[in-house]
């Protein structure tokens, strides 16, 4: 039993001075001066008590051509716990390969390893051309837990669907009760923008932004949104990157559709000057969609605050300086092309401190962050049955959150399997005192505490449902 005594619960409906208790496991009460004999008891006094978050967008070992992707569900999941995240769900599939290939592959990768509790999407890129059999397909993954589904707009050798079959996505989509997510690039747009810089010479990280411009993403968000509408479907748009994107967004849904949308840290705080810096410095700062402008950065703030974008995820998907050098290819002499580079950011433990700043700079509301990186991602990707607050009968999944802790964003100070961090230097004000997983105190500090591999769950996931616009964070 642990009891967490004395500290400001923050929940997306308010917050209040409260003591949390967890037994079994669970949430066993929350209220003013609890009494639990024999409970331990964790000090919470001058800290916030949270849900413990929800990394709603992971990619553990992922690999990329020849490479991998740099953190496993056991690195990965004890990064996310000394950064205050105690549920990820993480993309299963690489490719084209079948969903049974794809989800057999990463249980094998997660059992055993993750240290704290886990879904998976799955990345789709076929759908049946006859509904009912979309539909059985569809119905087949929520038996399996698994309650969303991710298409590609973008990336044609690899991954991308042509609109037809996200529709027939979207019509199985309703039918069964899962969410449709999409990455929202125009593929055959990037395809030509990048022909004509290559043409030009220009080969370097430089270029790579030039090539997915914010258009590239406003329109594919349009076309999912409107294809969303006809199918009477929602669509959740994966990492938004640019004001331009957030304003189909806002669009769509004034005009009646339903659109929901995530972004993540390097949104908010990088700006795609970081990659005029030397090749190999760029090279650390590649990803899909690129990095933008401060308009950009300020729309998406603004945007998280108001609740038009609903999540806060990460898009965790590193790599090491050697492997980015090496390239997709794994060259022994390195990238020839932008293209060849493997895009993705370190992002999973640094998430809730990163948006804990926007607080603090009065950018974001405290009950927005925490509605942002934990209950709106549980309320649409169906884990509030145990997930996502601090209710009674939930999973005791607590984080103390010491908002004077100061915690630099060096790579060395991190426990992310990668050697760079996108924020070296950054000092930020805020860090998890103690992040509790199912009533285990995995992170102390952000340091790794009682974090067995292992011990870290499959979480089987409900049917999504249009949430109750009465909800803050709609
Ligand atoms: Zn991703």
């Amino acid at each position: 039993m642990l009891l967490v005594r004395g500290g400001q619960v923050v929940e997306p409906s308010g917050s209040q001075r409260a003591d949390v208790l967890i037994d079994s496991g669970r949430i066993a009460a929350v209220g003013p001066e609890i009494d639990a004999p024999g409970a331990e008891i964790l000090d919470a006094s001058g800290a916030l008590v949270v849900p413990g978050a929800i990394d709603a967008h992971t990619h553990f070992g992922l690999p990329v051509g020849e490479v991998r992707s740099a953190d496993d569900f056991e690195s990965g999941t004890i990064a996310a716990a000394c950064g205050g995240t105690t549920c990820v769900v993480d993309f299963a599939g690489a490719g084209r390969e079948s969903p049974d290939v794809a989800l057999g592959e990463w249980t094998a990768n997660a059992s055993g390893r993750a240290v704290i509790d886990y879904g998976l999407h799955l990345t789709v890129t076929s759908v049946p051309d006859d509904p009912a059999e979309a539909a059985r397909l569809f119905a087949s993954f929520l038996e399996r837990g698994v309650a969303s589904v991710k298409l590609y707009m973008a990336y044609p050798e690899r991954l991308m669907v042509d609109d037809a079959t996200l529709a027939r996505a979207l019509t199985a989509s309703v039918e069964t009760g899962l969410l449709v997510c999409v990455h929202a690039e125009d593929g055959a747009e990037i395809e030509r923008l990048t022909a004509r810089e290559l043409e030009l010479g220009h080969v370097g990280p430089d270029a790579h932004p030039a090539t997915r411009p914010p258009e590239v993403e406003a329109a594919a968000i349009r076309r999912a949104a409107q294809l969303a509408g006809d199918a009477g479907a929602a669509v959740y748009v994966v990492h938004l990157s640019s004001a331009a994107g957030l304003r189909e967004v806002r669009a769509a849904n004034a005009n009646g559709l339903r659109v929901l949308a995530e972004t993540c840290p390097q949104y908010l705080y990088l700006t795609e000057d970081r990659l005029l810096a030397t090749s190999e410095e760029a090279a650390n700062f590649v990803c899909a969609p690129p990095l933008r402008a401060d308009v950009d950065r300020e729309a998406l703030w603004s945007g998280l605050a108001d609740g038009s974008v609903q999540v806060l995820a990460t898009d965790h998907c590193p790599f090491t300086t050697s492997d980015r050098r090496r390239g997709v290819y794994a060259r022994e002499e390195g990238w020839r092309t932008f293209r060849e580079i493997p895009g993705g950011l370190p992002g999973v433990e640094t998430r809730l401190a990163l948006g804990f700043q926007g607080v603090r700079q009065g950018r974001l509301p405290l009950v927005r962050w925490i509605d942002s990186v934990a209950t709106a991602p549980a309320r649409l990707f169906g884990l509030s049955h145990v997930k996502g607050s601090l209710a009674v009968g939930l999973d005791g999944d607590v984080v103390v959150f010491d908002p004077a802790a100061h915690h630099r964003l060096d790579a060395d100070r991190l426990h992310m399997a990668t050697d760079h961090s996108p924020y070296a230097g950054m000092q930020v004000t805020g860090w998890p005192a103690i992040t509790i997983s199912r009533g285990t105190i995995v992170a102390r500090d952000g340091e790794p505490w009682e974090a067995a591999p292992g011990r870290g769950h499959f979480v089987r996931r409900l049917p999504f449902d249009w949430p109750n616009p009465e909800l803050p964070g709609r």
